[in-house]
């Protein structure tokens, strides 16, 4: 009888094992279902989006931001061409050819409400890599598949042009964030991307990964500890300035 009742006790100690072994399986793929977290509400970081040329909203399955933009964005640059009212005379820049107010600057991106920092990493590619609280695109280091330093010249005071295709910045975009932490925009990934400096500490971050991205609170996480990318604080190449991404991105 004393046996029998080991016994019990070695089969309820193995029952119990199990169960604790299951429920580490449990949470792991909770992990792996949180890369599709429906949300109900936008982050707080999208308010920061210049509304005349950005529709932003949540799409039907929950999981993702759809971003809509004209692409034209709030400031002024050369590249509005003279007459509009936001033109300004940038007389070192080597203009492309379009400006702005005749080019079809539109662009609509979606990107994961929750994005998803388990898997691996994924190269930028050339063309809109994000979209930046301007409403304008964000380019990575490379134009038209070569290095950025030969459009170098053609790059307005805020570190953007126009040409092929939409207006996009490649550098530090000082029209809206100079040596600063504001917010630069979105990436496709999902993850936000700020200037320089990080609002956590007031000072620029040390703990940057490959991508210049850190986990800490933002200014719009409300305390909350978060993913993201900062511009890295080392001039880039010959621009005289800081690029904005060069990749990989993180959040895919
Ligand atoms: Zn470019
Ligand atoms: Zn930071």
């Amino acid at each position: 009888m004393k046996n029998l009742f080991k016994l019990m006790l070695l089969m309820l100690t193995v029952f119990t094992l199990n169960i604790a072994c299951t429920s580490d399986d449990d949470s792991s793929s909770a992990t792996t279902v949180t890369e599709d977290e429906v949300v109900t509400e936008l982050h707080a970081a999208y308010s920061a989006f210049n509304t005349d040329a950005t529709t932003i909203y949540i799409d039907e399955t929950g999981t993702n931001v759809v971003i809509e933009t004209t692409g034209l964005p709030n400031h002024q640059t050369v590249y509005w061409g003279e007459g509009h009212p936001l033109y300004i005379e940038e007389p070192d820049v080597e203009l492309t050819p379009s400006i702005m107010s005749s080019n079809n600057n539109a662009v609509t991106i979606t990107v994961d409400a929750t994005p998803n920092l388990t898997g691996s990493t994924v190269s930028t590619t050339f063309n809109t890599i994000g979209i930046a609280v301007s409403g304008a695109s964000i380019f990575n280091d490379q134009e038209g598949g070569g290095p950025l330093n030969q459009a170098a010249a053609s790059l307005d005071f805020t570190g953007a042009h126009i040409g092929p295709g939409v207006y996009h910045y490649h550098l530090e975009p000082k029209a809206f964030s100079n040596d600063d932490d504001a917010l630069i925009g979105v990436l496709l990934d999902g993850v936000f991307l700020y200037g320089r400096k990080c609002s956590a500490t007031g000072s620029y971050p040390e703990d940057l990964d490959v991508s210049g991205g850190h986990t800490s609170t933002t200014q719009y996480t409300d305390g909350e500890e978060e993913y993201h990318y900062h511009i890295i604080n080392e001039v880039y190449s010959n621009t005289g300035s800081y690029l904005a991404f060069a990749g990989p991105y993180q959040g895919y």
